[in-house]
């Protein structure tokens, strides 16, 4: 656990007990302060009274005497409209943070002590988890004690304190930037913007002004690393290119750079020094499959550069990355047939991208749709041999696709089974039963990594008796 020190014999507020909150509660009071906390679940109240907290309804917090706000990351801020708790807190001019301003301080005394450690800290519309998961595996494999945390895993007051080697590494969300105003990277990365979570952020230009907001906290002796392929962060990139700051260094997935870090038909080039170098064949990385995870594999490398010296030994750790559960993951074979769980993919965005990874597609989509539909992945019908359609999409993507094969079959269960099936027994060459969704999970499970477990589950069931019949 890392220790906020800062606070210790004062009073502060912990408002919303989720991971990040119930985190936050129990470091402030191993450091020495009053915590007063609140949520509205019952559960929630109930553990963090049990870690020493005083539980009561915010309007009976000494907000006269608060040093500090802890917001829970879900809580809004701004948008749509502050929550009364932030209302309350302007009132009575208490500041308001996150676990990770707590982090940040805490970085800052350790620095001042001597036992700085660098922390790398990731953000962006997409591929933030799977970026900052290769860059800790990286780092982990060229001699770091990486310490991976933030949206990702565990809460960064869990993580253990700066020792020998230490390099810490952020999954930082657009609720976090707001924040956290002290957090000052070494090394930010910025994947990509597209829309996203508009409702919290009022518009797409305060959704980037935000992701933009790390990036400018960044030491100035450190770097930004910036995919540029869409318009908002090309953007942003030439404002960082244009200033005396931090090194700015580009990323780009199909365009030449003079400058920068691209990858051009999987071949990962870094063109840093006068002319470009060939650093390795993306397509050997087997869990990093398909153009997106190139900008992920690129952007991890130019964020490690300047920690790593040895370019092949993050070559060779990208090589070897085992890839993140629930992200195009294959879970399992039998004879020809693989099995592939994207069960992430909770938009027919995100099923594009795994279904431009494979050609002869037996595909399980469904659940709870989002607007738009399917609509979009119509370009790739051509790739599906068959669809297994579940819960309450199945009718609505049914109709979307019309006449290509298609079976509704309501349950997962249902569904593996019939694609296994009829993946074995098709001509195609290597065929790919894919949960993909195209949906949220919440019809028929908590979430999608139950999703996901319990495609796992049933193809493991498969393979231990694979000569079962399509029911
Ligand atoms: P995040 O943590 O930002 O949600 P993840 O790494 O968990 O991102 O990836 C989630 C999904 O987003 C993946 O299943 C994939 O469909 C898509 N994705 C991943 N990386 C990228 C990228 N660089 N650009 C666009 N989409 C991506």
């Amino acid at each position: 656990m890392i220790v906020p020190r800062g606070f210790s014999n004062q009073d502060v507020g912990v408002f919303g007990l989720a991971r990040t909150g119930i985190s936050a509660a129990r470091a402030l009071v191993a450091g020495g302060a009053t915590v007063y906390a609140w949520d509205d679940g019952e559960a929630a109240r109930r553990a963090v009274r049990e870690l020493g907290a005083r539980v009561l309804a915010m309007e009976s917090w000494p907000w006269d005497r608060l040093a500090a706000l802890i917001l829970s990351p879900g809580v809004p801020l701004t948008h749509p409209a502050p929550h009364a708790v932030v209302d309350m807190a302007h009132a009575h001019a208490v500041p308001v943070i996150g676990d990770m301003e707590l982090f940040a301080r805490e970085m800052l005394a350790a620095a001042a002590e001597g036992s700085a450690a660098p922390v790398i800290a990731v953000t962006g519309t997409n591929g933030k988890s799977t970026t900052t998961a290769l860059i800790g595996h990286i780092l982990s494999g060229c001699g770091y004690a990486a310490e991976i945390g933030g949206n990702i895993g565990k809460p960064v007051l869990d993580l253990n304190p700066p020792g020998l080697r230490s390099a810490y590494v952020l999954e930082v969300s657009s609720y976090q930037i707001g924040l956290s105003p002290g957090l000052k990277p070494e090394a930010a990365v910025l994947t990509n913007i597209s829309p996203d979570h508009l409702d919290r952020h009022g518009s797409m230009e305060n959704y980037a002004a935000v992701k933009a907001r790390l990036l400018e906290q960044t030491s100035r002796a450190g770097t930004v690393c910036i995919g540029i392929d869409d318009t908002y962060s090309a953007a942003i990139h030439s404002r960082f290119a244009a200033q005396n700051g931090p090194e700015a260094i580009p990323i780009s997935v199909g365009k030449v750079l003079g400058r920068g870090v691209f990858v051009i038909d999987g071949i990962l080039y870094d063109a840093q020094a006068s002319n470009a170098a060939r650093i390795m064949d993306l397509r050997a990385a087997a869990h990093l499959p398909g153009a997106h995870n190139w900008q992920n594999a690129a952007l991890a490398y130019a964020a490690t550069r300047g920690l790593v010296p040895n370019r092949q030994a993050i070559a060779d750790a990208i090589a070897n990355f085992p890839g993140l559960p629930h992200r195009i993951e294959e879970v399992g074979r039998i004879g020809k047939v693989r099995f592939i769980n994207d069960s992430k993919a909770t938009n027919a965005d995100a099923a594009e991208r795994a279904l431009q990874c494979f050609t002869d597609v037996f595909w399980i989509a469904g659940g709870r749709a989002k607007e738009g539909g399917i609509e979009s992945l119509r370009p790739l019908f051509p790739r599906i041999r068959k669809a297994y359609l579940i819960g309450e999409a199945a009718e609505e993507f049914a109709r979307t696709l019309k006449d290509v094969p298609h079976e509704l079959c309501g349950t997962l269960a249902k569904a593996v089974t019939a694609a296994a099936h009829d993946a074995e027994s098709s001509k195609a060459a290597s065929p790919v039963v894919l949960l993909s969704p195209a949906c949220a999970s919440f019809d028929q499970f908590r979430d999608y990594e139950q999703r996901g477990d319990a495609f796992r589950a049933l193809v493991q069931q498969l393979s231990a008796n694979p000569v079962r019949e399509a029911s």
